[in-house]
């Protein structure tokens, strides 16, 4: 009963949202995270009202890379949720901001962590918006399926890669993920594509052209290349949003070019 109740709940939240992807990414480490983090910033830059709901519970990543790590999220006396406000108004929602310590995350682990994402989609006030982005946990199994379900009228999930032959597998049970929800793929985006020297030259260490090259084949679109760059493993691991730090770095431009395209 009282799930239904909050699916009812969840339901007519989601109606005032305009867009509500979902990320996906093959597994761990691809940079899913990251990209979910600073493409909700693009967004934003660009004047849309976007929330980020961090439904990856291996670890604080999302509040991290939106230097919300350590907040709170504060209940109404109605029971509402506020999300955190992160950098340019983008909303957060993560259990991160629901956990006493970072060694709880080990807990959240099958029908308790459905429980739980429901919970917050349903008690959350989320308001108007014009992009919900949720970050999955990695992967394109059950459990991502489970989650991605809690959410009615999703309009379509982004794919985050990496250049390499693993890619090729990925877009492929990333298509079938999305035909199981019956919806369509926005895009792939190639993280780590290449690196940039001082000068601008751009050195495509992986391979050049794997993710375009791929989508291509498998008829979904390519939304963009995303350089490896050292300062973004150092703003995400201090906390800070990359996307806010370095305004015009290539990564950033990658970006705001990407948020045209979702
Ligand atoms: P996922 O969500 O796919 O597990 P994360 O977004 O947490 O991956 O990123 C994994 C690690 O790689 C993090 O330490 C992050 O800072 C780093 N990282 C992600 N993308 C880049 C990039 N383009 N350049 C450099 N480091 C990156």
């Amino acid at each position: 009963k009282k799930v239904i109740e909050q699916q009812r709940m969840i339901a007519e939240k989601m109606k005032k949202v305009r867009y509500k992807l979902v990320i996906l990414s093959g597994k761990g480490g691809v940079g899913k995270s990251f990209v979910t983090a600073s493409l909700a910033m693009a967004l934003a830059m660009k004047g849309r009202r976007v929330a980020v709901f961090d439904a990856d519970v291996h670890g604080p990543s999302i509040p991290k890379m939106l230097g919300v790590h350590g907040k709170r999220m504060y209940a109404l006396p109605d029971g509402r949720l506020l999300p955190v406000e992160g950098p340019l108004g983008v909303k957060v929602v993560s259990i991160d901001f629901l956990l006493e310590s970072e060694e709880q995350a080990v807990i959240w682990r099958g029908p308790l962590k459905t429980a739980a994402i429901r919970e917050l989609l349903a008690y959350t006030d989320w308001g108007e918006l014009d992009y919900l982005l949720v970050d999955l946990p990695p992967g394109t199994g059950d459990e991502q399926l489970t989650i991605a379900q809690l959410i009615p009228g999703l309009s379509g999930t982004i794919i985050v890669t990496i250049p390499s032959d693993v890619a090729r597998i990925v877009v492929k049970k990333a298509i079938t993920f999305a035909k199981r929800l019956n919806i369509p793929i926005v895009g792939v985006i190639e993280n780590m594509s290449y690196f940039e020297c001082p000068d601008g030259s751009r050195h495509y260490i992986f391979g050049k052209g794997a993710g375009r090259r791929i989508a291509e084949e498998m008829g979904v679109p390519f939304l963009g290349e995303i350089p490896i760059d050292p300062r973004i493993s150092k703003a995400n691991d201090e906390g800070k949003p990359f996307f806010v730090e370095y305004p015009d770095s290539s990564a950033a431009k990658a970006f705001l070019e990407i948020a045209e395209r979702v």
